[in-house]
């Protein structure tokens, strides 16, 4: 009998493990992938829609242009998941499944920051980094706060990225001298396991005139007083908030009973869950690396290559590395990288490659080979 696969999720992760699936067994196997959304977003474009460097429509990519021999896509929104019997119920019906893979990422938690929603914006959702868009023409004067909630949070250089542009969208427009950018950052670094990368945007910040605050999460929002108030009591006026949410599990999850202290704890390696034949990977999945695209989507490739080799009977299935390479927005158009390592030595390790223009070629490439790959576009 054709092995039957549930996917729930087509992001990073669940684009990438149906698109292996497809690759390696064909119709030999019966995928089916869920997502409730009508298109995928890389997460960087986020920062392209807000600062006005692509418009939304343009960093849409449709699933309905998701089309792999074996793959089933279901636009249905997931409502229940049995990870014993591995039946999982949507608005529109019921899957069953020899295996099943939860990758459905994390979901924001805004009323965590009290003050939030009516004092402050955020731009880790595309809803978010739209509404932006609009409110950022209308600072032209004052203090700007860009605060991260809480720790764990999805690509851990994006504040920095954030605030790094930020800078040269207000200088474009001839107003940065009239401003001030502060980053709040629950992290004792911009990117911990990578020293050098971390010295490199502290000298970006000082650079420019950015104030960075370390080892601190915002707490709540004063949305009257316009003032930001941090987990150690420290007032901070503001007239721009520009924020992160807190994260947290769908809550499909949760009810699921898959998760403990808030995430789904897995065989790092593996991706197993305590559930037999029940895997998580990506941003929900606790593997102790970073909540990343690209750790996303090499998690989801270990998950293919052990269904391939039980469903194949052959071989077996390759470990998750916990390596990636992420790149990161300097300004003025040029992008670093940095090499992380989570798993092959005692601590995690970072190397890091100065910012260049030639490596912003390197990082479309990265966007354009998946755009291909699961999208054929
Ligand atoms: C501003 C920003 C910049 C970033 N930059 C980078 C970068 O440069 N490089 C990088 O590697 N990563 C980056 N990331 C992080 C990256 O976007 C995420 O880590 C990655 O998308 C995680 O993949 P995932 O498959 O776990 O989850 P996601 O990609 O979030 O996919 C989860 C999917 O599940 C679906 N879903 C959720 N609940 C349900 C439900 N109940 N029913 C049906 N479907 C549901 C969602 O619609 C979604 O499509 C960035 C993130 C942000 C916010």
């Amino acid at each position: 009998m054709t092995a039957r696969i549930t996917v729930l999720g087509a992001g990073f992760a669940g684009l990438e493990l149906a698109s292996f699936l497809s690759e390696s067994l064909g119709t030999q196997v019966d995928v089916t992938l869920i997502d409730a959304g009508s298109a995928f977003v890389f997460g960087f474009s986020k920062l392209d829609v807000m600062f006005g460097h692509q418009t939304f429509e343009a960093v849409q990519l449709p699933y309905r242009h998701f089309s792999k021999p074996g793959v089933r896509f279901r636009n249905d929104k997931v409502t229940g998941i049995d990870p014993v019997t591995r039946r999982v119920t949507t608005n529109a019906g019921t899957y069953d499944c020899d295996h099943l893979v939860v990758a459905l990422g994390v979901g924001y938690d805004h009323d965590a920051t009290p003050g939030l929603t009516e004092g402050g914006n955020e731009f880790y959702s595309v809803e978010g980094a739209r509404r932006l868009r609009d409110v950022l023409p209308t600072f032209s004067r004052g203090r700007a706060i860009i605060g991260v909630s809480a720790a764990p949070f999805k690509c851990p250089p994006a504040p920095s990225e954030c605030a790094l542009m930020l800078h040269d969208y207000l200088q474009g427009r001839g107003v940065r001298d009239a401003c001030e950018i502060t980053m709040v950052l629950p992290l004792p670094s911009p990117v911990p396991p990578s020293p050098e990368t971390s010295k490199a945007l502290l000298a970006a910040f000082e650079e420019r005139g950015i104030r960075f605050i370390a080892g601190k999460r915002v707490a709540s929002l004063d949305a009257k007083r316009r003032v930001a108030v941090l987990d150690d009591g420290t007032e901070l006026p503001y007239d721009l908030y520009i924020g992160v949410p807190k994260h947290r599990a769908p809550s499909v999850v949760e009810a699921a009973g898959l998760t403990e202290n808030g995430w789904v704890p897995v065989n790092p390696r593996t991706l197993e869950t305590k559930f037999p034949n029940v895997y998580a990977c990506g941003d929900i999945a606790n593997t102790g690396t970073p909540k990343a695209g690209v750790f996303a989507e090499g998690a989801a490739r270990a998950i293919g290559t052990a269904l391939v080799a039980k469903i194949s009977g052959k071989g077996e299935g390759s470990l998750y590395s916990g390596a990636g390479t992420c790149y990161i927005e300097f300004g003025a158009g040029r992008i670093g990288r940095v090499d992380v390592d989570f798993f092959s030595g005692p601590k995690p390790t970072g190397q890091y490659h100065e910012p260049s223009a030639a490596l912003r070629a390197d990082k479309n490439h990265f966007g354009s080979s998946r755009r291909a790959r699961w999208f054929g576009l």
